[in-house]
């Protein structure tokens, strides 16, 4: 289902609460609203009011994914930029890693399973982007 997105500071401020597996269909309102939204790269649950650590994104060849529970463990290469944000105005100056490890768990079978993956450039940045995100970083 198509969501609206949410702008609420306070609302995105809230560090998220560990996604389960009972939020397989927050993960499908994910995908349906990011795919719904034009040049959309990202989005987090609480974009969407939901304050549970659910992601979506789409990779270099527009392929939309969900991560449960992102965290970046191994980054490289720091560098800054700039940044904007489907739900906020303005752009945000940040530090960002132009390689990193993540590990995020994947929904399968009604099952969370651990993953791991290495990313780099872009896909490494939106990762980055959405995990402050679910940390209730406004950037
Ligand atoms: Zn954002």
């Amino acid at each position: 289902m198509i969501r609206e997105l949410v702008t609420d500071e306070e609302l995105l401020a809230k560090p998220c609460e560990p996604a389960t597996a009972e939020d397989a269909e927050l993960a499908q309102d994910l995908l349906d609203t990011l795919e719904s939204i034009e040049d959309g790269a990202c989005l987090a649950a609480n974009q969407i009011g939901v304050t549970k650590a659910v992601i979506a994104y789409k990779n270099e060849k527009d392929r939309a994914h969900v991560m449960f529970n992102p965290a970046m463990k191994r980054a490289l290469r720091p560098y800054r930029t700039e940044e904007g944000c489907l739900t906020r105005e303005d752009t945000t100056k940040v530090t960002r890693f132009d390689q990193a490890t993540f590990t995020y768990q994947e929904l399968v079978d009604g099952v969370l399973i651990p993953r791991k993956k290495e990313c780099r450039g872009w896909t490494a940045q939106i990762l980055q982007h959405m995990i402050d995100h679910c940390n209730g970083k406004l950037i």
